[in-house]
C-alpha cells in the first residue's frame, strides 16, 4: 500500500472530549491525539513555549506521557465532495508548513471520513476576545498582543501566506497567553495579490481596495491589523464603527480622512502605527517586519524577510 502522508490523521486517532466554539464553517471541539511521537508535532512543541521548563512545554500531555496530545479538532458543516475534500487536504498540507510560536499549528486532516476534520495547536487560553473581556489587562499585556499579533503576521508574511481575514476574533492565546494567529481556512499561499469576486470576509475589517475592487494582498492584512488594534486598544467592548451601519463604515473607509480614531490611551507608538497602517495607497502602508521592528526594536526581523 502506498504510506499516507503524515498530515493524514485517521478519525480513529482523534477523541473529542468537549465542544469550545463554533464557527461558520463548522464545530470546534478540545479533542486528544493519539501517536503523536510525530516529529512534526515536538518540533510544534518546542517551539510553542521556547525557554520554559520541561513541565510547561509538556502542558497539554496526558499522564501517560507522550502518547497523547491534547489539541483543537475542527470539524467541517456539510457534505463535500470529492473536489472539496482534495481542496481540504492540499490547504492542510500547506498550513502544516506554518510554525511559529505566534500562529496557531495546524497538525493535520482528517479527510478519509465525514466529517472532515482538521486538527489544530489547542490555544490554551482560548480566544483574546474573551479573555480581555473577563480579565482587567494591563496596558503593557496589550502591547505584548500588539507585538504578538505582528510577528505572527511577519512571519505568515514572510511565507507569502495572505490571511484575509485577520481580526482580534481570530486571535487566540496560548498557554503562556501569547497570541496565536488562527484561522486560515480562508488564507493563501504563494500569491502576492488575489482577487475575489463573492467576499465572505466582515466588511468592517477591509481595506478601501478590497471594498473597490476585492483584492487581498499583504498590505490589505495590514490595515485589517491597524483594526485589529482598535479592538485590543478598546479591549474588545464592540466590533469596529460601533453605532454606524455597514454603509456608514464603508464610507469612512473609502474616505480621504482617518477611517478610525485611536482609542483613548492607546500608547502613542501603537496610535502612529495605525494611522501608518490606515494609508489609503497601500504601498504607503509598513510591512509587518517593519511593524515589528518600531514595537520591538531590539528583535531581530532578518528571519522574516519575504521568501517563497
Ligand atoms: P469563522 O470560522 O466563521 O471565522 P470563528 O473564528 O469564530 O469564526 P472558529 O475559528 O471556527 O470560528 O472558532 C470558533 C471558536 O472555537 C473560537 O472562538 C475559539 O473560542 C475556539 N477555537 C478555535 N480554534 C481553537 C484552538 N486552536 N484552540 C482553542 N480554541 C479554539
Amino acid at each position: 500500500a502506498v504510506p499516507r502522508p503524515d498530515y493524514y490523521i485517521p478519525h480513529s486517532d482523534i477523541s473529542l472530549i468537549c465542544k469550545l466554539g463554533e464557527g461558520a464553517f463548522g464545530e470546534v471541539w478540545k479533542g486528544s491525539l493519539k501517536r503523536h511521537e510525530d516529529e512534526k508535532v515536538k518540533k510544534v512543541e518546542e517551539k510553542s513555549a521556547p525557554g520554559l521548563p520541561t513541565t510547561g512545554r509538556q502542558e497539554g500531555l496526558s499522564e501517560k506521557g507522550r502518547s497523547k496530545l491534547y489539541v483543537a479538532v475542527k470539524k467541517m458543516k456539510g457534505n463535500a465532495t470529492k473536489a472539496m475534500t482534495e481542496e481540504f487536504v492540499m490547504e492542510g498540507k500547506l498550513m502544516r508548513q506554518l510554525v511559529h510560536p505566534n500562529i496557531v499549528t495546524v497538525f493535520g486532516v482528517a479527510p478519509s471520513e465525514e466529517p472532515l476534520m482538521i486538527v489544530l495547536e489547542l490555544a490554551a487560553n482560548g480566544c483574546l476576545k474573551a479573555y480581555v473581556s473577563k480579565y482587567q489587562c494591563p496596558m503593557d499585556q496589550l502591547m505584548q498582543f500588539t507585538a504578538d499579533a505582528a510577528r505572527g503576521m511577519a512571519y505568515l508574511s514572510s511565507k507569502l501566506v495572505i490571511h484575509r481575514d485577520l481580526a482580534a476574533r481570530n486571535l487566540l492565546l496560548g498557554s503562556s497567553v501569547e497570541v496565536k494567529i488562527s484561522d486560515f481556512g480562508l488564507s493563501s499561499s504563494g500569491k502576492t495579490e488575489i482577487k475575489v469576486k463573492q467576499m465572505k470576509v466582515p466588511i468592517r475589517w477591509l481595506a478601501p481596495e478590497t471594498l473597490e475592487e476585492g483584492v487581498f494582498s499583504t498590505k490589505t492584512d495590514v490595515w485589517a491589523y491597524a483594526v485589529t488594534l482598535w479592538e485590543i486598544f478598546t479591549r474588545c467592548q464592540s466590533d469596529p464603527y460601533p453605532g454606524l451601519t455597514n454603509q456608514q463604515a464603508k464610507d469612512l473607509i473609502r474616505g480621504d480622512a482617518l477611517p478610525m480614531n485611536p482609542p483613548e490611551g492607546t500608547p502613542p507608538t501603537v496610535v502612529k502605527i495605525m494611522e501608518d497602517c490606515f494609508a489609503k495607497n497601500p504601498d504607503d502602508r509598513p510591512s509587518f517586519p517593519a511593524i515589528l521592528k518600531r514595537l520591538c526594536p531590539d528583535e531581530d526581523i532578518a528571519a522574516y524577510e519575504p521568501k517563497s
